[in-house]
């Protein structure tokens, strides 16, 4: 694939974003405060790092290794990232993305991914898609190739076909051992059992060992930044586990999983997805470092807000607090990176030019989390 014409002729930011209300400012610094006590991975205002860079989740430790080596090899940010993240949406041993993905509760792989070009702010998405291992791709090249941004399900999946990606079943023998087991467990008055031969199936106990016995979550995102200060990202996912079929989260929704502004940054998100859409996750990130705010003051500022409209009773734990996990992820113009949890222990993928990628400590909301969240 050809790398984006891209240019770093932008105007600078503005130094503040009058948009930003007074408890809004109030609210960031308040959080940074709690951060500091909280103990933060890594000082993310140093006036910058070397780049090219690129900070993703957990799961992104070869990807974002891969992302830093294409920006160097001279692609653009956006492409770098897509090509970073396909080596997790190939990885059958990555129940959350791609190949091997966990599927819907019909036992079938649907896939959200979405990327988005800083300098010419363009974005390329594709949800609910079936049958295609690298929905990051396909987003690329609805972005390339289209003047549109969002395809879905049928149509999405033809416009794969139609550039020549392979179609094949996405299904791998462990994801669907794994559904046949969430299915056993579901109910005890519904038709189905979970045979002892399925829970004491060592990919079936791999699972619950790795993710808890239910557990909803994980995605990858990837947000990097090159040595001229232009910016990129991506997010694919395979979605919530057992997910309603055609239920779409965050991760292919421009400003909710991934959003990039040359003049700024980039941000995206993994976890809870549709928390993350009612605050429009990513893009308050950006906005939040719009009007000032270091990434990972900008993260822990949108986790707050984030944390402020969970007011229904069922996303709630004894104490008030979130019965879910969210991760934002951030990255300036300037190099700088971040990233923060709702809860204490998640940590993050990094790679600047001429280092070994390495994991981060996110910085967070709240202390140790409690036993009943689900590792993600
Ligand atoms: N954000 C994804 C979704 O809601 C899931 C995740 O990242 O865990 O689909």
């Amino acid at each position: 694939m050809r790398a984006m014409t891209t240019s770093s002729n932008h105007p600078p930011a503005p130094p503040s974003d009058p948009g930003l209300t007074r408890r809004e400012a109030i609210a960031v610094g308040t959080v940074a405060a709690a951060a500091a006590v909280a103990g933060a991975a890594e000082p993310d205002r140093a006036g910058g790092g070397r780049a090219p860079l690129a900070v993703a989740s957990e799961n992104g430790l070869a990807a974002v290794a891969r992302a830093v080596q294409r920006m160097e090899a001279g692609l653009a940010p956006v492409e770098a990232a897509v090509e970073g993240v396909a080596l997790v949406e190939a990885d059958p041993e990555d129940v959350t993305v791609g190949y091997g993905g966990l599927p819907n509760s019909d036992g079938v792989v649907q896939l959200d991914a979405c990327c988005m070009d800083g300098p010419t702010m363009r974005a390329g998405a594709v949800a609910a898609l079936e049958g295609f291992r690298h929905p990051a791709r396909v987003a690329y090249e609805i972005m390339r190739r289209t003047t549109r941004v969002l395809l879905v399900g049928e149509g999405a999946a033809r416009f794969a076909t139609s550039l020549g990606f392979e179609a094949e079943n996405l299904l791998t023998e462990r994801a669907r051992k794994i559904w046949l087991y969430w299915r056993g467990q579901m109910s005890a008055i519904d038709d189905w059992m979970a045979t002892p031969d399925l829970i004491e199936d060592p990919d079936v106990q791999w699972f619950i060992h790795e993710h808890g016995a239910i557990a909803p979550q994980g995605t990858i995102n990837l947000c990097a930044v090159n040595a001229a200060g232009e910016l990129g990202g991506t997010t694919t996912t395979s979605g919530l586990f057992f997910k309603i079929p055609g239920r779409v989260g965050d991760s292919p929704l421009i400003g909710a999983g991934l959003f990039v502004d040359n003049e700024v940054g980039a941000a995206g998100s993994t976890g809870r997805g549709e928390s993350v859409i009612q605050i429009a996750g990513a893009h308050t990130i950006v906005e939040l470092m719009r009007a000032g705010a270091s990434p990972r003051d900008a993260c822990l500022g949108a986790l707050d807000r984030l944390v402020r409209a969970t007011r229904v009773p069922y996303l709630l734990d004894a104490d008030g607090r979130p019965n879910f996990d969210v991760k934002f992820y951030a990255v300036t113009k300037a190099g700088e990176a971040a990233a923060a949890a709702i809860w204490a222990g998640a940590k993050y993928a990094l790679c600047r030019a001429g280092e070994e990628a390495r994991l981060m400590d996110c910085a967070s909301l709240y202390p140790a989390p409690p036993p009943w969240l689900p590792r993600t």
